[in-house]
């Protein structure tokens, strides 16, 4: 694998690029994604994003979306051929194929060079050139690196500023979570400069709820809030049938797991969801309680330490026996030495 200082040298020398990045893309995976898009574009390489999957309405009005080619639709023989012609691959915001799931295997197979940038943990090897660091607060806070290393801040457009602050605000929880170093507050600084709009993105993504949603956050807390006070673990189960009752929405269950974390004492909290044909964990942790080890040790996933998901392809009351199982010695098991 070689440096990204060798890709920045020749990046001219790749004319049809590819962007693409995680199933279920967060703010933080689209945000990157047309960050990126739209600095390619100014520099006159041909820029195709995909994503393997849909993704929320709260994140579809970042500048570009219209743009982005969505797997598992009719245009999945132009995403193939888009792919087969690339001869270059930007990866962000993950760092195990299988999280690009029906995308993976043209990907990987693909001829096209493939760039990670990524801030995940315990990375695989299938790039041939990587900006990796687990420091980053989020993938945009990488993107943003990487322009400026390839050309100088004044590329960085209000659109590609709106989109970076979207991904750092998110994967920071406002700046509030541990990954909020100064760095990122000098990089949002530098993007409010160049024109991202702080109270238009938050309200963007924050004061979008639907009536149904907030209602479901309601009845979650009320009756599906699970507190476990002699382990510091509190999590929230979620069926099908809750889902369907509220009519929920791509991306309504996002963010439930921190009201269980936010409660004085919890260490580790978890929102199981069962959807179609599996379950679906999402787990935050405090300090020094990793989250991302539990997620590989049980429930073939991943992230970073204090936020990590995984998945289970048991019924949900299967799922939630061998997550009691495992929190009896989450504390002792699962936490770090500093
Ligand atoms: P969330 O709970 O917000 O969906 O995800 C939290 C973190 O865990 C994110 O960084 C996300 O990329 C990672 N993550 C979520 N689900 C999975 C999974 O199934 N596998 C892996 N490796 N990482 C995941
Ligand atoms: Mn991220």
């Amino acid at each position: 694998m070689a440096s990204i200082e060798t890709l920045i040298h020749k990046l001219t020398e790749f004319e049809h690029v590819v962007i693409t990045t995680h199933a279920n893309p967060d703010a933080d995976a689209l945000g990157s994604s047309l960050g990126l898009y739209h600095f390619l574009i100014a520099r006159g390489h041909k820029v195709t994003i995909v994503t393997p999957t849909d993704y929320p309405d709260f994140i579809s009005w970042l500048p570009g979306n219209q743009e982005v080619l969505k797997f598992g639709s009719n245009t999945d023989h132009l995403i193939k051929e888009i792919i087969d012609q690339a001869s270059l691959i930007f990866c962000l915001d993950f760092s195990g194929l299988d999280r690009l799931q029906d995308l993976s295997e043209l990907v990987k197979n693909a001829t096209a060079k493939k760039v990670m940038i990524d801030h995940h943990l315990e990375p695989e090897n299938f790039d041939n050139y990587r900006l990796w660091d687990t420091r980053a607060a989020a993938t945009a806070e990488l993107i943003y690196d990487f322009i400026l290393m390839v050309a100088n801040r004044e590329a960085i457009s209000a659109d590609i500023a709106n989109c970076l602050y979207a991904g750092i605000m998110t994967d920071t929880g406002s700046f509030r979570h541990s990954n909020t170093t100064s760095k990122v507050h000098r990089t949002v600084a530098d993007l409010i400069d160049l024109g991202a709009n702080v109270t238009k993105v938050s309200s963007a993504i924050y004061d979008t709820n639907s009536l149904n949603r907030l209602r479901f956050i309601g009845f979650s807390l009320l009756e599906k809030l699970i507190v476990h006070q002699d382990l510091n673990i509190a999590y929230f189960v979620i069926s099908e049938k809750d889902i369907n009752q509220f009519e929920l929405q791509k991306g309504d269950t996002e963010g439930l797991v921190n009201y269980a974390l936010s409660i004085s004492g919890i260490v580790m909290a978890a929102l199981i969801k069962e959807s179609e044909n599996k379950v679906k964990l999402s787990l935050r942790s405090v300090g020094d309680y990793s989250v991302n080890k539990f997620a590989r040790d049980h429930f073939n996933g991943g992230g970073h330490k204090n936020a990590a998901g995984g998945v289970s392809y048991l019924s949900l009351d299967k799922t939630i026996l061998k997550f009691e199982t495992a929190l009896v010695d989450f504390k002792e098991k699962y936490k770090l030495k500093s």
